[in-house]
């Protein structure tokens, strides 16, 4: 941890450079970029009934899209005012009124008509749900109903077979921590949260590498660092206020990689609303791109370490720090010789980068005396994400990016809860303050909490929901499932199987604030919905973490109430006091302040957050940079540099890589059809120009895309790819992506695989001819 604390937001220059400019022409006329002035009217319009709440959200909370961080509309890394479209689309969920009784009474089979961008905005949950198998519309029960109806199931299973997950939404730290404990007092470990999904790989293997689970530095370390890397990270897109920090850092003379398949525009020029100069004339983010084949990154930095060790060779101490590397790591000789073991052919096959282009960033990096290494999910969904991490984490520490100002490693996370959800312990494989399977970190919190926490490792979501599906005697068979928000039939690969395994379960719960798809989906016995508060109407207030370890106090905000919701920590607490009345004592919060005291003694780093209570308070866990000085929060305080195989990556002659690509959107909530970086739509198939070539295939012309797992039906779309890559939307492209295929570390699932691409019209002739084979055949059959 470091002693260093954060200075605090600094201001942008006043004068413009033009040099970072698109283009003379104003507003970016002629081009393909967001819209923020008509969004923005939008949203006004969208919350016209509700206009000095929204109001209020947007001035005195924090904000509960991305964990970028931002607390009303300042944050700590420039000073204010920010606000991004992600944040005012999500505006309207907080806004919203009660779905129309007559709506949300109807026949299932009507709702389930509509996709979850529709049943989004038929509004908010308004009381507690129940449909049991053969009722075919939702009903009306009171709060002790569904709360009696939760807790006599939960008695009845094993908490073997019970599962909990949160997902990220605008939860709070109150509420993750509530959860993990509540979980845990009912006996069972699984219990998940949206971080599989996302960043779990990168907690691992920042654990194993260097001792850390969050990021190293600040936002703040971006301005003026040498070099700025962008690693299968679209931050534009995802965590829009992220452009104005690069063009602070450009304005200090950062140079900006983006590293990623895919030449993504709104990495490459941004018009940033409000910085004056960028809003009329656009921002020049990028100064390169190195368009990696997918899954190639670790064939990629294993071409820049190999480029360093043969640099060292001509001119020892021209690439790496080799005091930083005697001083705070171990492995060195091991990584060294594994690297330079490895052949260019397969480095270049694997990366799809020439050994000229690793040359040219090895260079870069060499000439560079700081550092700022930044991800997202192009580094982790992979069945290797921990170790493209681990090599990210490799590269900072040979060069002695870490633990100082200007240099670090940085998760980049895209949901403002996530962060704190595996810090609370709403995680199978974290407790507050330590791992779950140190059990003197097990033993700490048992004398915190005052009741026995059960030893046995609990599962991850994905493998909770495979679950459902064993024999009806397994003692791990799923029977009760609890899911705060979530909607795994558009976040999970193979949407068929995951529908299977929700129906599967005898009782599901979905915590929420609106309806979505797997909501509606059967139960064996019973789905019940309850209606959850939203972070800013939680009594109180709410506490949630940002990508960089700020924890921020978001008030309670006077305004309308969903007179039935209640606070998501209320919920799981009076549910576990339900289910073992005799010690409710030991699970009970009077309010949330007292859930906040118990964080401070639990989690130890989080000492701190008991103070947040009034809007604007925030603390900074860690200090400014974790491994100050090089020095790591390991037993013996060094980082470890590890040898990383290349992973084999299986595209058979004839295929492509495929991954998947967010537009606007806000995780999987879709905001719009159109993607208005590049104005694709939601089904196009995003391919070079000269493969679509080679196929005879024309630009908007319907494709089949398919392998063994699914099919999916879109249309062609010309775009700046690594020849053999090509991108589809997510979640759509989820029908590609084969269920069960977890990363062995961290458990989060593949998201990219093999595909053919083929004309939709040979698609189906073939599958025509086929058809016509096989009647010919029943005929011969039937003939003779
Ligand atoms: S960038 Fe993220 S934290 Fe900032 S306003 Fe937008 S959604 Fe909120």
């Amino acid at each position: 941890m470091g002693k260093t604390k954060h200075q605090g937001p600094v201001k942008l220059p006043k004068m413009p450079d033009p040099k970072h400019w698109v283009s003379m022409v104003p507003f970016g006329l002629g081009k393909v970029k967001p819209k923020h002035i008509r969004d923005t009217a939008k949203v006004v319009w969208e919350n016209k009934d509700n206009l000095p709440y929204a109001t209020r959200i947007l001035t005195q909370g924090v904000c509960d899209g991305c964990a970028l961080g931002v607390a009303g509309l300042k944050d700590q890394t420039l000073a204010g005012p920010h606000i991004c479209t992600t944040r005012l689309n999500v505006l309207r969920l907080n806004t919203m009124p009660a779905i129309d009784k007559s709506i949300l009474h109807q026949d299932i089979s009507e709702l389930r008509k509509r996709s979850s961008s529709e049943l989004r905005q038929l509004g908010r949950i308004p009381y507690p749900l129940s449909r049991k198998p053969g009722e075919s519309k939702f009903s009306r029960i009171s709060w002790d109903e569904a709360l009696d109806r939760i807790a006599g199931k939960l008695k009845t299973v094993d908490p073997k077979q019970l599962a909990f997950f949160l997902t990220a939404r605008g939860i709070t730290n109150e509420s993750y921590y509530a959860a993990g404990k509540a979980a845990r007092f009912l006996g069972t470990n699984h219990i998940d949260n949206a971080s599989r999904i996302c960043h779990s790989p990168s907690k691992t293997a920042l654990k194993r590498s260097l001792g850390i689970g969050a990021s190293s530095c600040n936002y703040q370390d971006w301005l003026g660092t040498d070099v700025l890397v962008f690693w299968g990270s679209v931050a534009s897109n995802n965590q829009p206020v992220s452009t104005k920090y690069m063009y602070a850092a450009k304005r200090k003379g950062t140079k900006i990689i983006v590293i990623n398949p895919y030449w993504e525009p709104s990495m490459a020029n941004y018009w940033i609303p409000s910085v004056p100069d960028s809003a009329l004339f656009g921002t020049k983010l990028a100064d390169d791109v190195y368009q990696v084949n997918i899954g190639g990154d670790i064939a990629f930095m294993n071409g820049v370490m190999k480029h360093w060790f043969e640099m060292e060779k001509e001119h020892p101490g021209s690439a790496i720090n080799r005091n930083f590397i005697n001083e705070h790591t171990h492995g060195f000789s091991e990584l060294k010789k594994h690297v330079e073991a490895q052949d260019w052919l397969s480095l270049e096959t694997s990366s799809g980068l020439t050994k000229g282009r690793m040359r040219e960033f090895a260079e870069l990096l060499a000439g560079s005396e700081s550092g700022v290494f930044v991800w997202s999910m192009g580094l982790t969904q992979h069945r290797f994400g921990t170790d493209n991490i681990s090599q990210v984490a490799n590269l900072a520490m040979l060069k002695g990016f870490i633990g100082r100002e200007k240099c670090g490693v940085m998760p980049i996370r895209g949901h403002s809860g996530v962060q704190g959800s595996g810090e609370m312990g709403a995680d199978p494989f974290s407790l507050p303050g330590g791992d779950f399977d140190s059990s003197k970190t097990r033993k700490r919190i048992e004398k915190t909490w005052g009741f026995k926490i059960p030893d046995w490792q609990g599962d991850i979501v994905g493998v909770s929901l495979e679950n459902a599906v064993l024999p009806e005697n397994h003692p791990r068979k799923l029977r009760a499932f609890y899911t705060s928000g979530g909607n795994f039939l558009e976040t999970m690969p193979d949407p068929d199987f995951v529908k299977k395994c929700l129906e599967s379960v005898d009782l599901r719960v979905h915590q929420d604030i609106i309806l979505n798809t797997s909501t509606l989906v059967d139960a064996k016995e019973e789905v019940i919905v309850l209606p959850a508060m939203t972070r800013y109407e939680q009594p109180g207030g709410g506490t949630s973490t940002s990508t960089e370890r700020m924890v921020y106090f978001s008030p309670e905000i006077k305004g309308p109430r969903m007179e039935e919701a209640r606070p998501e920590w209320e919920i799981y607490t009076e549910v576990a006091k339900r289910v073992k009345p005799e010690q409710a004592h030991l699970i009970d919060f009077p309010d949330a302040q007292a859930i906040r005291n118990e964080i401070a003694e639990a989690h130890p780093v989080y000492d701190g957050i008991q103070h947040l209570k009034g809007k604007g308070d925030v603390f900074q866990w860690g200090g400014a940079w974790l491994c100050e000085d090089g020095e790591c929060p390991t037993p013996d305080g060094k980082g470890n540099l590890l040898p990383i195989e290349l992973p084999e990556l299986r595209k058979p002659e004839g295929h492509f890589y495929v991954t998947t690509r967010r537009g606007k959107q806000f995780n999987s909530m879709v905001y719009s059809a159109t993607d208005p970086n590049n104005s694709a739509d939601r089904y196009d198939v995003l391919l070079h120009k000269e493969d679509a070539n080679q196929l005879s295939l024309k630009e908007g012309e319907a494709v089949v895309v398919y392998n063994q797992f699914g099919t999916f039906h879109g249309r062609v779309r010309f775009a700046n790819t690594r020849r053999g890559n090509i991108q589809v939307y997510w979640p759509e492209g989820n029908v590609l992506i084969p269920k069960g295929v977890y990363e062995k570390y961290a458990g989060i699932p593949e998201y990219n695989t093999a595909v053919v691409v083929e004309k939709a019209e040979t698609y189906h002739a073939h599958k025509d001819t086929k058809y016509v084979e096989k009647r010919i055949e029943e005929l011969e059959t039937e003939i003779g």
